[in-house]
């Protein structure tokens, strides 16, 4: 069932025939194994990973990747109707969109944060995902409490030396680069002072990697290990000292990500299908009440969800974001996708449990992963206890 729009931007029939071609398209260079996943693009195993990279290019081949960046960096220099249409069609069809830190996070930071020769250097690579990104915010004893962190980075000469340890880094395992948060000045009154941006080189030596795999199976983490790793003092992002603010809006760009609710609306549409294509069965889900009722529920959810997702692309492409929205947009959506993989697992029954590789799964066992999937949602890019914190404090006022 295609996307149906709910909100009209203008009468403009170009952004029709832009989903029409979008969809066309798809269907021509999208293959199965894609289509019928429910996994993250960052977290494939390696070979999976080479083919997603592969269908990015092509992607990018077409104007559809990086869409609404400047032609001079490789993008296609769209406006953001075209741009939320496109990545919600593409999130909609199952693409695989390779590299979000690098795209979605470090991008739109080095468009306002970083030097000519920095976007010279790395836009036009993550355009062509040619560069994979990884964030190094988080450290063993600093997670929710990032000011924590205790990498360090002392200058010497053109170079910074950096020491310390990252950990639960997603696509850690296939990036090549890594953005870091580092203490470049000892704590002496705000802990959020004295910290700076580094991008870094991940076969720069000192550098120690080491997987974690996490309970889906996949190879979702990396931590790694800094020794003495010589960076050129050229690749800070902002000023010495400045990286809280830098890293702060990477932050409120990773928590604004307005695929979201485009990949609700398939697990939802596939869901319903499933469950017509059961009526008068003698295990006929519609039949009970509190399933109907629970859909009805997620269906209104959804909808919310992209007017949600269109006031952040809106008020991104204005350059003026509400300090709350990204906060608010993150937990929404992370609550939205488990309540309906819940469900699902739910409604499918005991065959909706299994995991993609069991040939009884049902819809491919992608609600199943799903479920399992969406519990690291709440966590990753910030903890639900933390967005709620966030939301009352820079968004109602409230006090700490
Ligand atoms: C899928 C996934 C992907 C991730 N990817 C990355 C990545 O690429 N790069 C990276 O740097 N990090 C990444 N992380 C790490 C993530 O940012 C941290 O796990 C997260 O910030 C929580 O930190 P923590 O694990 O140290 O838990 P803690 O901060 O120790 O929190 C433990 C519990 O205490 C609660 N809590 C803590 N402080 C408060 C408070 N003030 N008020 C109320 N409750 C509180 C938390 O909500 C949580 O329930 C990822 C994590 C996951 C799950």
């Amino acid at each position: 069932m295609p996307l149906k729009p709910i909100v009209r931007f203008g009468d403009d029939p170009s952004i029709e025939e832009l989903r029409s071609a979008i969809r066309h398209w798809l269907a021509d260079n999208l293959t199965d194994e894609f289509r019928r996943t429910a996994a993250n693009p960052d977290y494939l195993p390696r070979d999976a990973h080479e083919r997603a990279v592969a269908f990015c290019k092509k992607l990018h081949a077409q104007g559809w990747f990086v869409p609404h960046w400047p032609a001079l960096y490789g993008g296609g220099g769209r406006d953001v109707v075209e741009q939320v249409v496109i990545r919600e069609e593409l999130a909609y069809g199952g693409a695989p969109l390779v590299n979000t830190n690098g795209v979605n996070m470090l991008a739109p930071v080095l468009f306002k944060y970083g030097t000519p020769e920095q976007k010279e250097e790395h836009l036009p690579a993550i355009a062509r995902s040619e560069r994979m990104w990884a964030q190094g915010y988080s450290e063993p004893e600093a997670g929710s409490d990032l000011a924590a962190l205790r990498m360090t980075a002392h200058r010497d000469g053109d170079y910074y030396v950096l020491d310390g340890q990252k950990t639960w880094t997603s696509n850690g395992v296939l990036a090549d680069w890594i953005f870091v948060l580092a203490r470049t000045a000892p704590v002496t009154g705000k802990r959020q002072e004295g910290i700076s941006f580094f991008l870094v080189d991940l076969d720069s030596p000192g550098i120690t990697r080491r997987p974690i795999r996490s309970m889906t199976g996949y190879p979702t983490f990396a931590e790694e290990f800094f020794d003495g790793v010589r960076v050129p003092a050229a690749n800070m992002v902002g000023a010495e000292g400045d990286g809280w603010r830098v890293g702060k809006a990477l932050l409120d760009a990773e928590r604004s990500n307005i695929t979201r609710a485009a990949q609700a609306q398939r697990y939802l549409d596939e869901l319903i299908d499933w469950c017509r294509s059961q009526r008068g069965a003698a295990s006929d889900p519609l039949a009970d009440p509190a399933h109907r009722i629970a859909l009805a529920r997620v269906v209104e959810r959804v909808e919310v969800g992209r007017a949600l997702s269109y006031r952040v692309a809106h008020q991104q492409a204005a350059g003026a974001l509400d300090p709350a929205l990204p906060s608010l947009s993150k937990l929404y959506h992370s609550e939205l996708t488990a309540e309906l993989r819940a469900l699902g697992a739910q409604i499918l029954g005991p065959a909706g449990e299994l995991l993609p590789a069991d040939p009884e799964a049902v819809l491919d066992g992608h609600f199943s992963e799903g479920l399992l999937l969406s519990l690291l949602h709440s966590i990753g890019g910030g903890t639900s206890e933390i967005q709620r914190d966030l939301i009352s404090t820079t968004g109602l006022g409230m006090p700490r």
